[in-house]
């Protein structure tokens, strides 16, 4: 059958090709996508093209953005959504804006008793409800790899968590999946996170103790975790793993050891 969304994508990526030495590069850098397949590969690149022209990347001055970067920013963007079939996973927003730097951003908390809380956090990115994604650039060109730190998906599972309603920690689930065996997992993760900091707050977790935040952080930094330290995540909390391999569909800890197996170089910091 005659499709106009495919013929549309391919008049896309005919139109704006990406150039082979390109695309080696932005590879090179972005060594987490380091085992996957050929076939993958050619997805990303693919995905990576249509998503630069479906959002709209502002780059606030001192940001230098080349055609390069533009590529380094999607394919970190992309890698998330690999198995996850045509669906427009990044629905509901259209810009991304990238500071020179870490920014300041107003927050506000109302505690357990009531009393509203308004401070200045320092952030180095924000993904707003039906709004842009703010990314501080040294915070994008420092992901890409095998360290447990990727702001760029962090950013991006916050927006596929408000893909049905407020960041919660509960992105839309497939139809394979349980919400209860979800939420039993990542309860008791969390717990167990806050619980180490609530009594040693310098306690030395095994994951950025960030995601004790609140479940939405929870979600985003596991998820950074899945995609660039997975034998760090599966070691800490197998259970949320499995999870979050039920949703991604894909499994980067399989793909880790394997290169691991081939060249001791691959190694995840801890
Ligand atoms: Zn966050």
């Amino acid at each position: 059958m005659w499709s106009l969304n495919a013929w549309r994508r391919q008049r896309t990526l005919a139109k704006h090709p990406i150039a082979d030495d390109m695309w080696q590069r932005v590879r090179h850098h972005l060594s987490f996508l380091d085992g996957i397949s050929a076939e993958q590969d050619q997805w990303l690149r693919e995905a990576s093209v249509l998503f630069l022209q479906d959002k709209h990347l502002t780059a606030l001055p001192g940001v230098e953005l080349h055609q390069e970067q533009r590529l380094l920013l999607a394919a970190q963007a992309q890698l998330p959504l690999m198995n996850l079939g045509d669906l427009n996973w990044y629905q509901g927003f259209h810009e991304i804006i990238l500071y020179p730097d870490d920014f300041l951003s107003p927050q506000r908390h109302r505690d357990a008793s009531g009393v509203e809380h308004e401070w200045d956090g320092e952030h180095s990115g924000e993904a707003w409800q039906q709004g842009p994604i703010i990314l501080a650039w040294p915070g994008v060109m420092a992901s890409g790899g095998w360290e447990g730190y990727n702001l760029v998906i962090h950013e991006l599972a916050h927006k596929l968590d408000m893909l049905n309603g407020d960041a919660n920690g509960l992105p839309p689930l497939h139809p394979d999946m349980r919400v209860s065996d979800w939420a039993k997992v990542m309860q008791e993760a969390y717990d167990d996170l806050d619980g180490q900091l609530e009594r040693n707050p310098d306690a030395e977790t095994a994951i950025d103790p960030y995601a004790a935040e609140n479940p939405a952080e929870f979600f985003a930094v596991t998820s950074e975790y899945f995609f660039s330290a997975p034998d760090l995540l599966h070691g800490a909390y197998p259970r949320v793993y499995d999870q979050l391999k039920l949703f991604y569909r894909q499994d980067p800890l399989a793909r880790l050891k394997q290169l691991q197996a081939e060249d001791p170089v691959y190694q995840t910091a801890d």
